[in-house]
């Protein structure tokens, strides 16, 4: 590729930068990387040592640089590109709305938002009526709880300390007008442990003593915050960026059973794991139990048009029959976000992927991961269902001392410089390619997994 800064200002910060010219294959890495540096402050980090990795395209599990480098992009970019880069579909679907209606305010009705709701629910327990779209997984987690408290009359929301739910809270209360009124909560978050079998928090040695000890300190925590303040247990179904923890049997069936014991909402947070990445459609699927509210975003339409919601059981829609939700957003339920959705859903529907996630994960990586465990000592621990695997990387294994920041940090350079773009978090790498992966690109990741590992070993 002709490397030039022909088309691009000396200056990149200069104002008039031409956009036009950055759709051009005369543009290098270098020219991608000082625009970014000079121009864009980036999420969870400190700003001065940051170089970002380029990307320039994409296609299935695949994505490529400016340079003429590619790499399989096994992070699916933050666990959300289910359907691979670029599916046609999509595409197809984004730019037919775009060139019809690009933009609508959230109070008309549209055929294509009514019709990505009815899909969502299509796949959803048959509690379940009615889809309040957002803009991505934390507003959503943020209007579920806002469901849930207002349904309850009570404030308190139990989660888990091992979660991410996403990177918002404070907006709503810094507002002035009547709308921060019934969401000014003064108390609020309780933190609990689930269960992690690996590193049990509760001495268990069996999944049947993690979860009747997981429980068990849910339930005395309910009962030593006091059941009527509690709103909602909110937890990820299976924790994802937390390590990919599955749950161990009858766990989330026992919350189930706590909430309906306190008249406790149960919201599960499917953002990361609904929508094929565990190979089913919801994760929960696989767990015999039906939340009262599921949030989602991310695997929905794979993040090309930012987009997440609620999906709301009948019993909490009805709450706001006669009554103000008191929430809303200006690009609740975008057009071309709601096309995306349903080209998503169609797409997932005609060509199996759900199927193929389930499949990939029980006669490849599954096998494959339990195979590198073998042969790598580093490995600790593998688990995890579907598309979403996670190798828990320790110095020994009867001490379970994570590796260091500085092994990962050189896995990780070994790992882009074969060809693999990794997630890693922690002291793990977390396995989690679009759910659209053939059984040839995950042979072709296992080796790299493999050669990385035994080249850092050294
Ligand atoms: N919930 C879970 C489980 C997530 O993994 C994430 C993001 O990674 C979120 C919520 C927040 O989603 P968003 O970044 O779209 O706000």
């Amino acid at each position: 590729m002709v490397a030039s800064h022909a088309t691009l200002p000396a200056d990149p910060t200069a104002a008039t930068v031409d956009i036009a010219a950055t759709a051009s294959s005369a543009i290098t890495n270098a020219d991608a990387v000082a625009l970014d540096r000079a121009n864009v402050f980036h999420s969870w980090s400190a700003q001065g040592s940051l170089k970002p990795l380029v990307i320039a395209g994409g296609s299935g599990s695949a994505v490529w640089d400016h340079d003429g480098r590619t790499y399989l992009d096994f992070s699916s970019q933050l666990v959300n590109t289910n359907i691979g880069h670029q599916h046609p579909k999509l595409i197809a679907a984004i730019a037919q709305q775009a060139s019809t209606l690009a933009t609508l305010a959230p109070a008309h009705a549209s055929h294509v938002r009514g019709t990505a709701a009815a899909k969502i629910l299509s796949h959803a327990p048959s509690n379940m009526e009615k889809v309040f779209f957002t803009n991505g997984g934390a507003d959503a987690n943020e209007n579920a709880i806002r469901m849930a408290r207002l349904h309850t009359g009570r404030d308190k929301v139990i989660s888990r300390y091992r979660s991410y739910h996403g990177n918002t809270g404070s907006a709503i209360v810094a507002t002035g007008d009547w709308r921060r009124i019934p969401n000014e909560y003064a108390r609020g978050h309780v933190h609990v442990f689930g269960p992690y079998l690996y590193r049990s928090e509760f001495w268990a040695e069996t999944p049947e003593q993690e979860t009747e000890r997981a429980l068990h300190h849910l339930r005395r925590t309910i009962q030593c915050e006091g059941p009527q303040s509690i709103a909602a247990i909110l937890l990820e179904t299976v924790p994802g960026t937390a390590g990919i923890l599955v749950p161990t049997p009858g766990y989330l069936q026992g919350v189930r059973e706590l909430c309906d014991e306190y008249g406790i909402v149960m919201i599960l947070d499917e953002v990361m794991a609904g929508f094929g990445r565990t190979g089913d459609w919801f994760a929960f699927d696989a767990f015999d139990v039906t939340p009262d509210l599921i949030t989602f975003a991310k695997g929905v339409n794979s993040g090309y048009v930012p987009v997440g919601g609620v999906v709301i059981s009948g019993e909490i829609a009805a709450t706001f029959d006669e009554r103000v939700f008191p929430g809303g957003l200006t690009y609740s339920g975008h057009p071309l976000a709601a096309a995306s959705v349903v080209a998503s859903i169609e797409a997932f529907e005609e060509e199996g992927i759900v199927g193929n996630a389930s499949r990939i994960g029980r006669d490849h990586l599954e096998p494959g991961l339990r195979a590198l465990a073998e042969k790598h000592s580093v490995i600790g621990d593998v688990r995890g269902r579907g598309v979403f695997w996670a190798l828990e990387l320790v110095q020994d294994r009867s001490s379970k001392t994570p590796v260091t920041a500085e092994y990962m940090g050189r896995l990780k350079a070994e790992l882009l410089r074969l060809g693999l773009l990794p997630f890693l978090a922690d002291n793990r790498i977390h396995v989690v390619p679009p759910a659209v992966v053939t059984a040839e690109e995950i042979a072709t990741a296992l080796n790299i997994y493999d050669q990385a590992l035994t080249a850092v070993a050294r």
